[in-house]
């Protein structure tokens, strides 16, 4: 690829993850363009300063809604990366699916979205150690987030949860209002042994019937 072409790639996924709402620190940090490169990309109120947190405390706290979420865009971006894109545009890719699904007041912002993939990976953007891989729930199919290390789902199945919970939880119903996250829950999903083309279809049931 030439400089020119380079130069326009990575100047296309810093306006990507700006129109995410992306931090600058996260931007340049992902692109190597400086602050004020991304600065002249954006004005600076439409964008926030910093980067994203390096621990994953927020996960670990955060509540049903919020896990199923994570998960949506992690299993996003891990079938990219079993498909040999590389981490950057699986992480695009993978975050403009996740709002496709959840809508315009997304729980998971870009800069943790930025966050589950240093964990998912190690190894990259200061963030040494994996934390996280994804599992197969062995009941409902769906893939879905788990501590590496764990081969079984601590706590249970968080999709299998949320399709018990969804009947009688006025507040995942406001949360989740529309059809598309968990019919999306269960479209193409992978197993985790490395095995592409092995697919198996979530039957987690939509809650809007
Ligand atoms: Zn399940």
């Amino acid at each position: 690829m030439s400089c020119i072409a380079e130069r326009v790639r990575v100047l296309g996924n810093a306006e990507r993850m700006l129109g995410f709402g992306a931090r600058r620190g996260t931007v340049c940090t992902i692109t190597g363009l400086s602050l004020k490169e991304i600065q002249q990309l954006v004005p600076r109120k439409e964008a926030p300063a910093g980067r994203w947190p390096s621990s994953i405390d927020w996960y670990h706290t955060a509540n049903l809604a919020k896990r199923v979420e994570a998960s949506l865009f992690a299993v996003h971006y891990w079938r990219n990366r079993r498909n040999e894109f590389e981490i950057v545009e699986s992480l695009i890719d993978a975050y403009g699916r996740y709002l496709s699904c959840v809508g315009s007041q997304p729980s998971i912002s870009f800069d943790r979205a930025v966050n589950l993939v240093c964990h998912l990976e190690g190894n990259v953007w200061g963030v040494r150690n994996r934390s996280f891989d994804i599992a197969v729930c062995p009941q409902c199919k769906s893939q879905q987030l788990i501590q590496v290390g764990y081969e079984r789902l601590i706590g249970g199945c968080i999709f299998c949860k949320f399709v018990q919970r969804y009947v009688a939880d006025a507040r995942l119903q406001a949360h989740f209002p529309t059809r598309s996250m968990p019919e999306d829950a269960g479209q193409t999903l992978w197993t985790t042994d490395g095995t592409q083309g092995v697919e198996t279809r979530a039957n987690v049931e939509s809650p809007q019937k």
